[in-house]
């Protein structure tokens, strides 16, 4: 899922300035789950917005604030109650998708977005895909070096580790000395020696489309 962080709430008070009317959009997937953009921060947010005199006139939760179709019908309503502007309680992708149904109104993010991550445990996430577009999990026992590597080194450790932790981090394990171990558990530590090329960072020209309906 999408790991998102609230902004400092000065922040986005700095955004809504201007405005004296603002509608607010949830988001009902990951951001629920972060805690960042379901109803109970909705309705916390409206609190703060009002105290500071703006006024909520309309607010809404998408199923994903990040597909557009679902995006398009639930913005009806919010851009039928004609906001000085809108806030966007998900991640960077459903604020955009917010943005291009929103008309001519502002739109603006609450949320910080922070990584691919995995819900360890409830309110715990850990940073798991950078989206290099070039998956090497197979040849590293499941775990990923460009993530879990604090030099996203592709071919073995730095040589900086203490008692099997991170040097830049120490609260971190050594990302090679744990795939190490994972090779050794599924049999598979040749791989360890494999030479895996150096990401080619530079083959992507960003944005990107995938389509399962061909060209665009
Ligand atoms: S190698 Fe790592 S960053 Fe790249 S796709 Fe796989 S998990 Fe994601
Ligand atoms: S100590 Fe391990 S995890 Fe940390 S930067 Fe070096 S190789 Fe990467």
């Amino acid at each position: 899922m999408i790991i998102t962080q609230k902004k400092p709430i000065e922040e986005v008070l700095a955004l809504v300035e201007g405005a004296k009317t603002v509608a607010l959009v949830g988001c009902n997937s990951c951001a629920t789950a972060c805690q960042t953009g379901g109803q109970p921060q909705i309705d916390e947010l409206t609190k703060i917005l009002e105290d500071a005199g703006k006024k909520v006139v309309a607010t809404t939760i998408c199923d994903y604030c990040c597909m557009n179709l679902g995006v398009k019908a639930k913005m009806k309503a919010i851009n039928a109650a004609n906001p000085d502007c809108v806030i966007c309680m998900s991640c960077g992708d459903g604020v955009q998708c917010v943005a291009k149904n929103a008309g001519d109104k502002p739109v603006y993010p609450s949320n910080n977005t922070m990584y691919l991550g995995e819900a360890v445990r409830f309110g715990v996430w850990e940073e798991s895909c950078r989206f290099c577009g070039d998956c090497v999990l197979g040849k590293t026992g499941g775990i990923c070096p460009i993530t879990q590597c604090a030099k996203s080194l592709m071919n073995g450790p730095c040589g900086g580790q203490k008692n099997g932790k991170c040097e830049v981090n120490p609260e971190n394990p050594c990302a090679w000395i744990e795939i190490y171990k994972r090779l050794e558990a599924t049999g598979e530590v040749e791989k360890i020696t494999q030479v895996r090329e150096s990401k080619g960072y530079g083959n992507f020209a960003y944005p990107r489309t995938i389509s399962l309906r061909g060209k665009k």
